[in-house]
């Protein structure tokens, strides 16, 4: 199985209005339809989320529509569903709250595309943990999670 690997991010230099001091965070730029950042819940790890060619997102998406979730109900649950299911990154589950500074944990305020540092490497999430599954459980998380995310 080939799983994609993560791309090089832009990462842009912002002070923290929380702990004061200047932390790298990698933006995406307004062109990068169809991805996404998630960030680790110690907000230490970055990963870059394809939601185009993904068949854990088709997954999400079949069954949002399966269960007759209204469109915009669809849209805003779609992605932290994905969050939810992916393998954890260092030991720590991923978040959609971003961006978070990744010292003090902080949700940052204020940031800004003004500090270019350099591009980095960021991974893409995996999904071992639920692709491993057979179609009949998968169906059984994603309702828990449509549960979840709609109660
Ligand atoms: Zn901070």
């Amino acid at each position: 199985m080939t799983m994609e690997a993560g791309r090089d991010i832009m990462h842009f230099r912002n002070t923290c209005s929380h702990c004061c001091n200047d932390v790298e965070i990698p933006i995406l730029s307004d062109f990068a339809y169809g991805e996404i950042l998630f960030q680790s819940a110690d907000a230490r790890s970055f990963a870059i989320v394809d939601l185009i060619n993904n068949s854990v997102f088709d997954e999400v998406l079949q069954a949002l529509e399966k269960r007759a979730i209204s469109e915009s109900v669809r849209a805003e649950i779609a992605q932290p569903m994905l969050c939810d299911l992916s393998d954890e990154i260092n030991g720590q589950p991923y978040s959609t709250i971003y961006p978070r500074c990744p010292l003090c944990g902080q949700k940052m305020s204020f940031w800004s595309d003004e500090h270019r540092v350099g591009m980095r490497h960021l991974p893409a999430p995996q999904w071992s943990g639920f692709t491993e599954n057979s179609p009949e459980r998968r169906m059984v998380i994603l309702d828990s999670l449509i549960a979840k995310h709609t109660s």
